[in-house]
């Protein structure tokens, strides 16, 4: 039964309120001044069109070229004197459920903290050193931001911090016991030590003349008690990666690399 209405209708968002132009039904409600709209719109694929007639053509397939969209349009609408309280009702409604969304997201924060403390008890030393080393390393620094927000670590991310924590805490260690003799001699002394190779890095060629170039390593190694010792050589005669030779060699600089102290040897002998 369609209901005359005389008066401007409006959309709970304050709009104006016009039936569209396929038709509809309106009818009133329980309420004074509230009433349901039933109708149809133009489809929303194809705008009312229903396909195209120029070549190749096509039918729209939402509305089967028919034009009308299949969805019902359905709304509430408004009299100026009732929108009022239905917008205060809306609004009561949309806080409602904003609470409830907080609620459910403190007790959802709530409940991933009390995971994360069942799970971080029994770890407490290695992520202590996680915080503690952050800022040595970016991954142990990333590591540590997710600690921070109680994301837990997989079995994979902890094994490779430990590996990170040890190696870091030995290396502080090991400074710290050679502190006040950070060099294996002072410049000009010849001096007899056990040279493990760590590293060997090609350096550019050095040109003997225009013509001829040597190909340069630096061999990168530490002494018994872990100082650093660097020898830049054409040679091929020293030991390789992770092996260790007795040698005598003479201190031809001590510097300090990345505040790392390193001791540069030249003319080395190497024993059998
Ligand atoms: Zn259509």
């Amino acid at each position: 039964m369609e209901t005359e209405i005389t008066n401007t209708l409006y959309r709970l968002n304050g709009l104006e309120w016009s039936k569209s132009s396929r038709g509809g039904q309106l009818s009133a409600t329980k309420k004074a001044g509230v009433y349901k709209y039933v109708g149809h719109q133009d489809c929303t694929r194809c705008g009312g069109r229903g396909g195209w007639s120029g070549w190749p053509g096509f039918t729209c397939y939402r509305c089967g070229g028919c034009c009308v969209d299949p969805n019902v349009v359905r709304e509430t609408v408004y009299t100026a004197a009732a929108l009022p309280a239905a917008q205060e009702a809306a609004h009561k409604r949309s806080n409602r459920a904003a609470e409830k969304r907080a609620a459910e997201a403190a007790e959802a924060r709530a409940k991933a903290e009390a995971a994360f403390a069942v799970w971080a008890a029994p770890l407490a030393e290695d992520l202590a050193s996680v915080a503690r080393l952050r800022g040595r390393n970016p991954f142990l620094a990333d590591l540590a931001d997710r600690l921070d927000s109680y994301v837990t670590l997989s079995a994979r991310m902890l094994e490779a911090a430990k590996a990170q924590i040890a190696r870091i805490d030995a290396e502080d260690a090991l400074r710290a016991a050679t502190a006040d003799r950070p060099y294996i001699g002072e410049v000009g002394d010849r001096v007899e030590f056990a040279f493990t190779t760590v590293r060997v890095v090609s350096l550019p060629a050095f040109h003997v003349t225009s013509w001829r170039a040597v190909p340069r390593s630096l061999v990168i190694g530490r002494d018994a008690d872990g100082r650093v010792v660097v020898w830049k050589t054409g040679s091929y005669d020293y030991p390789d990666v992770g092996q260790t030779r007795m040698v005598r060699a003479t201190v031809a600089e001590t510097t300090d690399y990345n505040g790392t102290p390193q001791t540069v040897i030249s003319r080395p002998k190497w024993a059998e």
